[in-house]
């Protein structure tokens, strides 16, 4: 059966855990060489041990995303070392600090912005010229359905997944007619790391229950569920789709709360 991803390079950000680990399974699977990039080594390796399980290729590059200086060394390496950049998954995210707008600080909007937003504009900034010298690709952005709702208490977070939306299409829109497409995927909540750090690790405690059943069909999404979508993305079967955002949510941006 021929493989979605055959013969291509892909670099994942946020590859350490998460949705990013997923990612790199799943893009291993349809047949991509995977980069997996993040700022913890050991975890980092883990996923590639995951990967080199089912007989795919990958390694691991640490980058700080909200480091300029990193950020261009870690796409110089992936075109040094593979003589191209095919599909890119900029994923790495953080929540920050849940709180009200009017308890939140600089700080923490500078730590949230750097990563979540400045984080995905570096990416895309050294990415799509990558890109472009051999033909295009694909890249996908992890936004959130925080990017076009808000809850209270994740304001800061919210603006974050807004701006990435606002930075997807803008950066789509530039290239569309160069064969490199540019999209995001909006997750509603994901059995990450992310979720135990917000909402505890116990699924039958009463906000756990309370998550999963603001979601329509009833639980949260897995970090594979997520990858699907985005392998989809960064396959020839989404040749005509650029500049949009995906959401794999469960029904949950759909719903009005009747
Ligand atoms: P996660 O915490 O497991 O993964 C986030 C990854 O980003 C981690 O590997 C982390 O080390 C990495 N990271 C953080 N800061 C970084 C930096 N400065 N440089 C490089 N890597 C950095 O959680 P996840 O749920 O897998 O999150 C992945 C993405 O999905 C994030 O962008 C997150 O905002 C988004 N998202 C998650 C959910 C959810 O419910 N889990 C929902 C919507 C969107």
């Amino acid at each position: 059966m021929s493989q979605l991803l055959e013969g291509k390079v892909a670099l994942i950000t946020g590859g350490t855990s998460g949705i990013g680990r997923a990612t790199a399974v799943a893009f291993a699977r349809e047949g991509a060489t995977v980069v997996v990039s993040g700022r913890r080594e050991k975890e980092g390796q883990e996923t590639v041990q995951l990967v080199l399980a089912i007989g795919g290729h990958a390694r691991f590059v640490a980058a700080d995303v909200s480091d300029e200086k990193q950020v261009a060394a870690l796409v110089d390496k992936v075109v040094a070392t593979f003589g191209r950049l095919d599909v890119a998954f900029n994923n790495a995210g953080i929540e920050g600090v849940p709180a009200p707008i009017s308890d939140a600080t600089a700080a923490q909007y500078n730590q949230i912005f750097d990563i979540n937003v400045k984080g995905v504009f570096l990416s895309m900034k050294y990415e799509i010229p990558a890109m472009l010298k051999t033909g295009g690709g694909a890249i996908v952005n992890t936004a959130s359905v925080l990017g076009s709702v808000a809850v209270p208490g994740f304001g800061l977070y919210s603006a974050t997944k807004h701006a990435v939306l606002g930075l997807t299409k803008a950066a789509a829109l530039e290239v569309a007619g160069q064969g490199l497409r540019i999209n995001a995927v909006s997750p509603a909540a994901i059995e990450t790391d992310m979720v135990k750090r917000t909402f505890g690790n116990d699924s039958e405690s009463p906000e756990r229950k309370h998550l999963a059943a603001a979601h329509p069909v009833g639980r949260l999404g897995l970090p594979e569920e997520i990858a699907s979508a985005v392998v989809y993305l960064c396959s020839p079967q989404a040749s005509f789709v650029t500049g949009t955002d995906l959401h794999v949510d469960g029904g949950t941006l759909a719903k009005l709360p009747l």
